[in-house]
């Protein structure tokens, strides 16, 4: 992160009920394969994230939160199924799909996580770092 933002960065679902804007800087992206990741999006995601103050939801009308695990909740769109927002139990920090963000974003992917759980067909070879697990691991 190098220059902070001045504009706010803004984001939806495909139909639009779903809408939000962050202010401030987003974290870089990472690619997750973890399984939640590869079953809710169809492939894996791209995620980065924010505080949750930094997030303003400026049309909630058809989001839903699905408890993926008992330690995190999905954000999604009941009307046209767009993966939006992954949020724990704990903490403050909520994770923003990067592809519901406007470009552009700015935003650049640093690593893969959780390899470990990607599917057979999937062949990674973009050259960034990859990590069985979470990151370090
Ligand atoms: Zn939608
Ligand atoms: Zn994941």
């Amino acid at each position: 992160m190098s220059t902070a933002r001045t504009t706010d960065y803004t984001g939806s679902c495909l139909c639009g009920g779903v809408a939000y804007t962050v202010a401030g800087d987003l974290r870089p992206v990472d690619y997750c394969h973890c399984s939640q990741c590869r079953k809710t999006s169809g492939h894996f995601v791209a995620a980065t994230a924010c505080d949750s103050g930094q997030l303003t939801l400026t049309s909630d009308a058809s989001l839903c939160w699905y408890e993926s695990s008992p330690n995190a909740m999905r954000g999604f769109c009941e009307v046209c199924g767009s993966s939006l927002f992954w949020r724990p139990a704990h903490g403050r920090h909520i994770s923003i799909m990067a592809g519901t963000l406007d470009p552009p974003t700015g935003l650049e992917a640093i690593e893969h996580i959780f390899v470990a759980d990607a599917s057979d067909y999937h062949t990674i070879a973009d050259g960034l770092p990859q990590h069985a697990g979470e990151p370090g691991l």
